[in-house]
């Protein structure tokens, strides 16, 4: 039998729009289903502080030994910091990261920052893939290892989708040699990213989210009927028809077999406090139906983003991470505006099928706001509303929590 790497790009079946059909084993863990009602969750990234970000810009020039001394207690501080919170579930505040998707891009080799494009008016470069990634093992396989070590929460570690590299990181003029179609460069990053996340599970993580705000344009009505946008990146010819299902398809081959709990996290973007696309969860939620994932994280808190009531359309085998806190806006909301709009989801959902997060990670990139002192009183008020909206819930008694009645 042929090993994995020695299939040709286009036999892996990706290219064939019919989705697997799931099982019906849950891929939760034993830790993630002892989770409470309601728990919270990370999505990933916390702000960066100036020093954190000096250090990350001082990497190549350190010994590597060195740069992991003085790396290693920031990212102890960020993993206290959300203990303290009182998160059920946490991140390394990705800050060995320059950013979510570019980090990644960094490590695993072959792209340069060589397209120009326009963004909200200003002149850019983007990095696209210009060679093929040499992919020899993991990349972030020690960065899971340290944050499995060093806290007895529920662990949560995130990687880019391979949709969402693709859509914005393989260009015509620039990837053909490379990769012949964006269907060559999605299969290989399949592959890839299947290897990265069972490291990922073999370093001790409880959950792997796969980050994919490029599906969330297919909800953006102005991007999908005129091709309205101000990010020229996103003048493409879509079809959400064929494009969903590979993208579901790619997620599904990497959360096949996994032993941890898989979630997909679907934001609006974030760029300047503001969202770079717009538009309710409604036309993705039909795709959600042959996922081979446990739980789907989307924005419910800004406004423009989802409504709760996308949550009826919610096919019965996923959990829902509803994003309760904006993440952009500087206002920060009442503890009980936070409840009122998750008891909007419980209106709609069972609360077990219910964890709270913020709308998105909190470090869209590089110097961005918030500041970390902003996300960490977010993240406390998100957590004081869980506690007081198991409170409301469950009733408590020597037999330990029920669900109320009248609730279900
Ligand atoms: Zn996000």
């Amino acid at each position: 039998m042929k090993r994995r790497s020695e299939i040709p790009a286009c036999d892996l079946g990706l290219l064939n729009v019919t989705l697997d059909k799931k099982d019906d084993k849950t891929m939760k863990t034993k830790r993630t289903s002892a989770l409470p009602l309601f728990h919270t969750h990370v999505i990933g990234s916390l702000p960066r502080p100036k020093v954190v970000l000096d250090l990350i810009a001082r990497r190549e020039e350190m010994p590597a030994a060195d740069y992991q001394r003085a790396m290693d207690p920031m990212v102890l501080f960020a993993i206290r910091l959300q203990e303290l919170a009182g998160l059920d579930v946490i991140s390394d505040g990705e800050w060995r990261r320059t950013q979510y998707i570019q980090e990644f891009l960094h490590r695993i080799g072959g792209y340069e920052r060589c397209r120009p494009f326009t963004h909200q008016g200003e002149q850019k470069f983007t990095s696209v893939v210009v060679r093929r990634m040499k992919a020899t093992e993991p990349v972030f396989t020690k960065d899971a290892q340290f944050l499995a070590a060093n806290t007895d929460r529920v662990t949560k570690f995130a990687l880019p989708s391979p949709f969402l590299i693709v859509t914005r990181y393989w260009h015509e003029d620039f990837s053909r040699n490379a990769y012949p179609t964006r269907q060559h460069f999605m299969e290989h990053l399949v592959e890839i990213l299947s290897a990265e996340a069972q490291a990922l599970v073999g370093a001790g993580i409880d959950i792997v989210q796969l980050d994919d705000p490029a599906l969330t344009y297919f909800c953006d009505r102005k991007l999908m009927e005129k091709g309205e946008t101000h990010d020229e990146r996103l003048r493409q010819d879509w079809d959400p028809e064929r494009q969903i299902p590979e993208a579901m398809n790619a997620i599904n081959h990497i959360a096949d077999g996994l032993k941890a709990e898989v979630h997909l996290h679907c934001c609006h973007s974030v760029y300047k406090r503001m969202s770079d696309v717009t538009g309710d969860y409604k036309p993705l939620m039909p795709y959600l139906a042959d996922t081979k994932i446990d739980r789907v994280n989307l924005e419910f808190a800004y406004t423009g983003t989802g409504v709760p009531s996308d949550l009826s359309l919610l096919p019965d085998h996923l959990g829902i991470g509803m994003g309760v806190v904006d993440v952009r806006g500087e206002r920060l909301q009442e503890i009980k505006e936070i409840e009122k709009l998750a008891a909007a989801g419980a209106a709609i959902l069972s609360p077990e099928r219910i964890a709270l997060n913020p709308d998105c990670g909190f470090a869209p990139d590089s110097g961005e706001p918030p500041t970390i002192d902003e996300a960490y009183e977010k993240l406390s008020r998100l957590t004081a509303a869980a506690k007081n909206l198991r409170d409301r819930f469950l009733d408590t008694d020597e037999e330990g929590p029920r669900m109320k009645r009248g609730h279900g």
